[in-house]
């Protein structure tokens, strides 16, 4: 018996069509650098008093559409109350000795290709922009269609309204963004994931082909042996001529019970070993197919 009622031949089909699968799947896997994220680095300078305090984290990651390159420069607010950056008229605080800036724009109000563009258009070098407030730490990759050759990265809520005070309250902040470690997204964890228990089961299978044909060959051999010995055992039962006036051919006795048909003057009919009789045309197949005594059930080949 093959494993689940498979055959070694549909065992073959069903590994090259799981093979061409995962050629497919490979050959389709999404650009990595499209679905992979990338963390930004903050080199955060400012001076407090006489101290010039400078912190360096992963804390940021590049937006889906940002050029992944460093750029760096002061860091300027939108001017007004409001940080979102949605209104197209939105000046920003920048200050006036630095040559290039990066504007700190908060998450929310219009979509994230909006504001970024409307900082590109006041000039600025990059985009840093704040997740929502609530959000702790958390950053996620934007998506930002329409907003070319413009660095852009998210940050924390609390990393964000940090510089955002110190912005307010005065101090020049400075910042390098620059290109940190690459994370794969879950998408390529997962097609990573199907593609490796893809290539285990496609080996399995192979494998599964090339030891398997022994095993159905021995048990076939052990069928046609045992097949060859029924026939043989079957040959060497008595065979015998029904004559008018035997007494198995009176109204009270026993029907042959494969056909139900009263047996008649020049039936031929087989005589096992148990004793038990029957039309010669029909015990013959039913032995080959059953080895046993339609009434009593015994074996054939053990008597
Ligand atoms: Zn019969
Ligand atoms: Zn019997």
């Amino acid at each position: 018996m093959s494993l689940l009622g498979i055959t070694p031949s549909t065992h073959s089909s069903v590994s090259s069509r799981l093979l061409r699968l995962s050629i497919f799947l490979v050959l389709g896997l999404p650009d990595s650098e499209g679905k992979a994220i990338w963390m930004a680095h903050l080199n955060i300078t400012f001076q407090v008093g006489n101290q010039i305090i400078s912190e360096l984290g992963e804390s940021g990651v590049f937006g889906n559409h940002s050029p992944l390159e460093s750029v760096s420069g002061a860091v300027a607010l939108p001017e007004g109350w409001n940080q979102n950056a949605c209104n197209p008229m939105t000046n920003f605080s920048r200050p006036e000795q630095a040559d290039s800036w990066l504007a700190l724009i908060e998450r929310g109000g219009c979509t994230f290709t909006h504001k970024i563009n409307v900082a590109a258009e006041k000039g600025a070098n990059g985009v840093i922009i704040y997740n929502y407030p609530g959000t702790g730490n958390k950053v996620f990759p934007m998506s930002h269609q329409g907003t070319e050759n413009i660095v852009a990265v998210m940050i924390g809520n609390l990393k964000g309204r940090q510089l955002l005070h110190l912005i307010q309250k005065g101090v020049y902040v400075m910042v390098v963004i620059e290109v940190g470690r690459v994370h794969m997204s879950w998408l390529s964890h997962y097609v990573i994931s199907l593609l490796t228990f893809l290539a285990a089961t496609v080996t399995y299978l192979f494998l599964y082909c090339a030891w398997r044909p022994r095993a159905p060959d021995s048990s076939i051999r052990r069928r046609r042996q045992i097949k060859a010995d029924v026939k043989k055992a079957v040959s060497q039962l008595q065979l015998r001529v029904l004559q008018e006036g035997d007494r198995e051919l009176e109204p009270n006795e026993d029907s042959c019970v494969i056909c139900f048909d009263m047996y008649k003057p020049q039936d031929v009919v087989r005589v096992l070993t148990c004793k038990h009789f029957f039309h010669k045309a029909c015990i013959d197949p039913w032995l080959l197919a059953h080895r046993t005594c339609p009434m009593c059930k015994c074996d054939i080949l053990k008597t």
